[in-house]
């Protein structure tokens, strides 16, 4: 596995790979790789040609007092796990070369950006996306793989994708969890083991939920209620928003009906969690 920070370097690598017609899969992380990750890695691995995987923690994607200084970076811990999943380059650019001084520019998906998460942490979508804009034009990926775990930024990117006339795919894979159902993620790191513990009703809430659609329930109040019931057991739990909304547009839905998503955000802790579960009402395939 190769690893490059340079920007000219990558995107040098990609047209290469490009004039060979090679078809170019990437996976962008904040590095804290697991399974979650490694799920996307493996589809890039069988989708296409060469993969490219990013770790870059995005400075302009978290907001004033979120964890930016403490967020795990363990690149040699990291490495292994991309080496074993045959992952061709590693991109690793730094802060000062992805933002020099000088840089004014930004990309924002209204509305969407504002919603669920983007309206707890504003400004994080409009940096996401301008990160992920940034690494499209650097790699020229033809396909990019992102996580159903983070529902909202897959809607957000598809968004981006379709309004700008990016060419090349956008790829949604499964939420990954622990065998307890805690969804995967880095942060998961920052739990005491009395909060790990508490966490467990996120999923829990969720798969109560995912259970009284398929039994026929589609009223969201009542859905979202039973959601707030199964977190309102732990003390270390501090919903931030519980919400059933449209894929289409992340507005509210009326009833559960269609695709829909259910998400929310909690504090478990001081440490800030999401989880969700797509809805498909009567088996209909995912969106
Ligand atoms: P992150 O490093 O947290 O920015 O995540 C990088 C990519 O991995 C994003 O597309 C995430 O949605 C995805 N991802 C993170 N956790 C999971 C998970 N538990 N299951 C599936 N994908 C995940």
């Amino acid at each position: 596995m190769k690893i490059i920070t340079g920007i000219e370097a990558m995107a040098s690598l990609c047209r290469g790979w490009k004039e060979k017609g090679l078809r170019i899969g990437f996976v962008p992380t904040m590095g804290g790789l697991h399974e979650g990750h490694i799920s996307l890695m493996r589809a890039a691995r069988a989708g296409t040609d060469a993969v490219v995987v990013s770790i870059f923690v995005n400075p302009t994607q978290f907001c004033p007092g979120e964890d930016l200084a403490s967020y795990p970076r363990d690149i040699e811990r990291d490495m292994p796990l991309l080496e074993n999943e045959k992952v061709d380059v590693l991109f690793h650019p730094q802060p000062e070369a992805m933002y020099p001084a000088g840089y004014r520019t930004y990309v924002e998906v209204h509305d969407f950006q504002d919603k669920l998460c983007g309206a707890v942490r504003p400004g994080h979508f409009r940096g996401v996306c301008t990160v992920v804009l940034k690494l499209f034009n650097i790699v020229r990926p033809d396909v990019a793989y992102f996580g159903w775990k983070d529902a909202q930024q897959v809607l957000v990117i598809k968004r981006m994708a379709v309004d700008l006339n990016l060419d090349m795919e956008i790829v949604g894979l499964p939420l990954v969890r622990d065998p307890d159902g805690l969804a995967m993620s880095t942060r998961n790191a920052y739990l005491s083991p009395v909060e790990r513990a508490a966490a467990r009703l996120l999923s829990k809430s969720l798969a109560e939920a995912e259970a009284m659609i398929a039994a026929g329930e589609t009223d969201v109040q009542a859905v979202v209620a039973r959601v707030r019931n199964v977190l309102a057991a732990a003390p270390e739990i501090e919903i931030e928003y519980v919400a059933a909304v449209d894929t289409k547009n992340l507005e509210p839905l009326d009833r559960i009906a269609g695709d829909g998503l259910l998400a929310l955000a909690a504090r478990v802790g001081k440490t800030r969690l999401i989880d969700n579960i797509l809805i498909h009402p009567k088996g209909e395939a995912p969106c």
